[in-house]
């Protein structure tokens, strides 16, 4: 654990000194003069912290500012490349890794498809498939050449409910796994890791840096292989008391109805993810098909495509009208792979949430399409290890 002790002790402890970094990182540029002013922390404070910034790498001086009369003064500025971040998301069928500097940029990405042999799914599954993520992640700290203390450790995106703070993946219906616990794999890479449930991680994404940025109440809706929401109230990510809350993906939206791997039938993502819309247009015309493929043909109208896709919309409004009447929430974000396709999806859905009803109406919440569509969960899990470094300690109720 030594690796991870001496990590701990690069990053930033005191409030003043994270206030800096933070106000830095909005600013790009600012005097020690500005910064005083604009955090209150006297001037000797702030030098001191600067200069300790800059000895860690963090800040540098940039120049100097045009003086009111006197010396002029030295400007600092932000250095996003001071540190790193990595970001998995794991899928039942791929995986991807990114590489972000402190801005959340990517600076390097893999994405690898399952199958000869990699799974995610079983025990025996899902530790070859870390072992081989671990290597993956060697294999990018030494491609772009990083110094192992400039990496602030690694996040995990995962499709099932998990207890962050003992860092076990308790319960993934769709990966068959319960109790996976990710303590080795942090001691395996020498390097603090982070786990976070899919949807969440995700909505922490777009609530950071996408198109949540200036909401405070949302519920995310994840559209994969299977469904999960991250519901986010007062800028505070809804866990509830058993960690578990959001899984409307198991609502049930048919009674006895399609078999689901949670045991139960007529869970809401049997009808309304991906996975589901893809499975019945596959068995519909008797080959496997991609989501890609899926909207060419819905494109050029093919009768299937577009009887299929009309039910999927009735199936995945019917659910998120559950959930307006259950959270009447401000927005809700729809993200995934399918949110690519916004032309198809938001005009007919918003149609079909909104028909007349006694409740709600067309506009009391707004539905969009999130800005990191298929990589929200990935960058989300990026963000998790910057906590280290900026105010962005995950509020969570
Ligand atoms: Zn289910």
């Amino acid at each position: 654990l030594l690796g991870i002790k001496s990590v701990d002790q690069e990053t930033i402890k005191t409030a003043n000194k994270k206030m800096i970094i933070n106000l830095l990182y909005n600013k790009r540029e600012l005097t020690k003069q500005q910064i005083a002013l604009e955090t209150g922390v006297s001037i000797p404070t702030v030098i001191n912290n600067v200069n300790e910034l800059i000895e860690e790498g963090f800040v540098e001086e940039a120049g100097v500012a045009p003086s009111s009369g006197g010396r002029k003064p030295i400007i600092v500025s932000f250095k996003p490349n001071a540190r790193y971040s990595f970001g998995v998301d794991i899928t039942l069928h791929d995986f991807r890794i990114i590489l972000t500097n402190l801005d959340s940029e990517i600076v390097d990405e893999v994405y690898r498809k399952l199958g000869d042999g990699l799974t995610a799914d079983s025990v025996k599954g899902i530790n070859k498939l870390l072992a081989n993520i671990c290597a993956e992640i060697e294999g990018m700290i030494n491609k772009n050449q990083l110094q192992r203390e400039r990496v602030l450790g690694i996040g995990f995106s995962v499709p099932g409910t998990v207890n962050e703070e003992a860092l076990v993946l308790e319960l993934a219906p769709n990966l068959s796994l319960k109790n996976i616990n990710f303590k080795e794999l942090s001691e395996k890479l020498q390097l603090p890791v982070y786990i976070e449930n899919e949807a969440n991680a995700a909505a922490f994404a777009e609530l950071r840096l996408g198109v949540a940025k200036d909401m405070r109440n949302l519920v995310y809706v994840s559209i994969t292989e299977g469904m999960g929401t991250g519901i986010v109230v007062q800028d505070y990510l809804y866990k509830g008391k058993n960690k578990r809350a959001g899984e409307f993906g198991h609502m049930t939206i048919v009674k006895d109805g399609r078999g689901c791997k949670c045991g139960r039938k007529g869970c809401w993502e049997r009808y309304a993810s991906e996975g589901a819309l893809l499975e019945a247009y596959s068995h519909e015309i008797c080959k496997d098909i991609n989501l890609e493929s899926f909207f060419q043909e819905l494109a050029k109208g093919q009768s299937t495509a577009v009887r299929l896709w009309d039910e999927y919309l009735d199936y995945l409004a019917a659910g998120l009208q559950n959930i307006i009447l259950i959270l009447d929430p401000h927005y809700i974000v729809i993200g995934g792979p399918i949110s690519g396709y916004e032309e198809f999806l938001i005009k007919p859905l918003r149609e079909k949430v909104f028909i007349e009803n006694s409740f709600f109406s067309a506009g009391d919440t707004k539905i969009f399409t999130a800005k990191f569509q298929s990589r929200a969960s990935t960058i989300g899990a990026a963000l998790l290890p910057l906590q280290k470094v900026f105010f962005i300690n995950q509020k969570v109720l």
